[in-house]
């Protein structure tokens, strides 16, 4: 399956801001954006061009294509979805992605990134309602429940994991059982439940063109 394979911390100084899409390392003062604030090649800040109204809209959609690891088709098939639904569009696009198996692995704490979550998915070490699902774009429902299988749940990346998992940021519409090996999706994630900082209204004009 393609995907992107470049340096991840050059996405995020490109867009200028921290992605979070190496785990524990984003945590730590090795973060490349701490110790190199700006964009890949443009050391000289000073002669940056003034960004035109389609740039920025072009650098939101980047910055969310990003941060949930999916490529151009991928992202446009999600916001055709979005279209399709009843709401506002932006924060519908915004649920499908927090839908996403590999962003639900992710935000219980099963691993440290959506790159990671992605990897244990396709290793076969994820269950949604008992069965296992290897497809990392699966789309998770209110009511299922999201599990490590038990054969896995030894595996020192997926304990460190989950012990370094802060429940008291658990998103609003995911639970979690007490030994954290196991959740569930509750309710569909409301806008303000899901911290994404992105200006989702940017990427639907943008598309609107
Ligand atoms: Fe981005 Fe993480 Fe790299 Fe920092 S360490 S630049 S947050 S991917």
């Amino acid at each position: 399956m393609a995907r992107n394979t470049g340096p991840s911390c050059k996405l995020c100084r490109r867009e200028g801001t921290k992605l979070f899409l190496k785990g524990r390392r984003c945590l730590s003062d090795r973060c490349a954006i701490e110790r190199r604030p700006y964009p890949p090649g443009e050391r000289n800040q000073k002669h940056r061009p003034r960004t035109s109204e389609y740039g920025t809209q072009l650098r939101e959609k980047q910055k969310m294509k990003r941060i949930y690891g999916v490529l151009e088709q991928q992202f446009h098939g999600a916001f055709m979805k979005a279209a399709r639904q009843k709401g506002v569009t932006g924060e519908n696009l915004l649920r499908v992605l927090e839908r996403r198996l590999d962003n639900v692995v992710y935000r219980l704490g099963f691993a440290p990134s959506r790159a990671a979550a992605r990897q244990l998915i396709r290793h076969r070490h994820i269950h949604v309602n008992g069965r296992r699902v290897t497809i990392p774009s699966f789309l998770v429902s209110p009511g299922h429940v999201v599990s490590v299988i038990e054969s896995s749940r030894a595996n020192p990346f997926v304990q460190q994991s989950v012990q370094s998992m802060d429940r008291t940021n658990l998103a609003q519409y995911l639970s979690l059982d007490e030994h954290g090996f196991s959740g569930k999706l509750v309710a569909l994630p409301a806008r303000v439940d899901i911290p994404t900082p992105v200006i989702e209204q940017l990427i639907v004009e943008l598309y609107s063109k």
